[in-house]
């Protein structure tokens, strides 16, 4: 039975009928995920405040804290499904590290290491479309319910044996959050990374925002990786020639084209003077 499911996880093969198994709305991808909406919403209650701590806690500057959250809600005003329903939350970390990751159940984070390096508003949406891209394509839920088979077989893991909120956090937290400090603990792989680029896209482009921005981001990991050894955001976005090549064929598709011709302002005036200025100054 054990090999079974082991085998279900490794291939991602999914039959309909098992408990565990739906097509995700914002991939169209059959998916074995055993976490319910309110079991991610939990993980990620939960662990949020953790992870703001281990980084420092937020930036203080609530007019930098709302220039994300603003960015961050018009942009899941186009996701799938109910998607746009979670509990949303956008955080700017008060770190250098340069990185942006997020929760299942809709907690999104970027830090101030990696938005100080950004030029334009679109940049920004192209990181937060991203990672709003790992949440609603439940890339966490995916990863925890593989982890959750290992380590609890899987009736304990919950296909119709009772389980309450507090089994699902007990287990799923650790998975997510770094234990000893580590940060971010939960990494996800190639194939769910370009499909975040390929939902990010989507979302910049629904919302307004010109989706070529987002390989100027690629760029910008790339050069914080040459400056200072990797960052932090690339040992959990592995940066690859394949994604790139990815983002380059999706943008050269012709909805992309038609949906951004003309080519959108990147809104680059707005970011230097409504956000960087205000990174940049004490107490900002
Ligand atoms: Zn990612």
């Amino acid at each position: 039975m054990n090999r079974l499911y082991r085998a279900i996880v490794a291939s991602s093969l999914c039959l309909p009928v098992l408990a565990g198994c739906s097509t995700n709305p914002a991939t169209g991808r059959l998916q074995f995920n055993l976490l319910s909406r309110s079991e991610e919403i939990a993980i990620g209650t939960e662990a949020a405040p953790v992870l703001v701590e281990e980084y420092g806690g937020e930036v203080a500057n609530q007019r930098l804290v709302a220039y994300v959250e603003r960015v961050g809600r018009s942009l899941v005003q186009h996701t799938e499904g109910d998607a746009s329903t979670l509990p949303w939350e956008f955080f700017l970390l008060d770190s250098d590290v340069v990185n942006a990751f997020a929760l299942p159940g809709g907690k999104v984070f970027i830090s101030r290491g990696l938005a100080s390096r950004l030029s334009s508003e679109a940049e920004l949406a192209g990181v937060i479309g991203h990672e709003i891209g790992h949440v609603t394509a439940k890339h966490a839920n995916e990863r925890i319910s593989q982890q959750l088979f290992v380590q609890l077989g899987i009736v304990a893991a919950g296909l119709g044996a009772s389980r309450t909120d507090e089994d699902v956090i007990k287990y799923g937290v650790p998975i997510v959050v770094g234990i000893g400090g580590q940060g971010y603990l939960l990494h996800f792989g190639r194939n769910q990374e370009l499909e975040a680029d390929e939902l990010g896209l989507r979302y910049m482009a629904r919302t307004g925002y010109d989706p070529w921005a987002l390989l100027d981001v690629m760029n910008v990991l790339q050069n914080a990786s040459s400056d200072s050894g990797p960052p932090e955001f690339l040992s959990t976005h592995p940066r690859s020639d394949t994604r790139m090549t990815q983002i380059r064929s999706l943008l050269n598709r012709e909805h992309y084209r038609a949906a951004t011709d003309p080519r959108p302002d990147r809104l680059e005036r707005r970011y230097q003077t409504e956000f960087l200025a205000l990174l940049a100054t004490p107490g900002g």
